[in-house]
């Protein structure tokens, strides 16, 4: 369980875990300033994004400590995610957002629906590319 954040001065957050910086579905290190990076057990780890977010809208991908691309982290997830599911399930990366989400469902769907994930945003977003 992660405790109440140590707030610096600064106004900085930590949140640590048995000494260790760790925080549970959120960032472990909120700065004042905007930037936030996500810790488990003292390693900066993130699953499901960017573990670091800087200030200027930077973001770096780490596992276990270990920096990733982008590209990298998102292929490490459509693995991680077919491992999850059954054979009938087709993992497709929303040309938007980059989440994955079932391809055969969406086969009777307009373009724009079916190379998204179907999130509203991501909908329009590829609509307004081909219009
Ligand atoms: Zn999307």
């Amino acid at each position: 369980m992660s405790e109440n954040p140590v707030v610096d001065s600064a106004g900085d957050k930590r949140w640590f875990s048995n000494g260790c910086l760790h925080k549970d579905g959120g960032p472990a290190v909120e700065w004042y300033s905007g930037y936030k990076a996500w810790f488990k057990k003292g390693k900066i780890h993130r699953e499901d994004g960017p573990a670091i977010e800087y200030t200027n809208g930077d973001k770096k991908w780490f596992i276990d400590g270990e920096q990733l691309t982008e590209e990298e982290f998102n292929n490490r997830n459509l693995r991680e995610f077919m491992m999850d599911h059954d054979s009938d399930y087709t993992p497709v990366m929303c040309s938007v957002c980059g989440q994955i989400y079932n391809g055969q469902m969406a086969e009777d769907k307009p373009y724009s629906e079916r190379t998204t994930c179907g999130n509203e945003e991501c909908i329009s977003k590829v609509k307004g590319e081909i219009e």
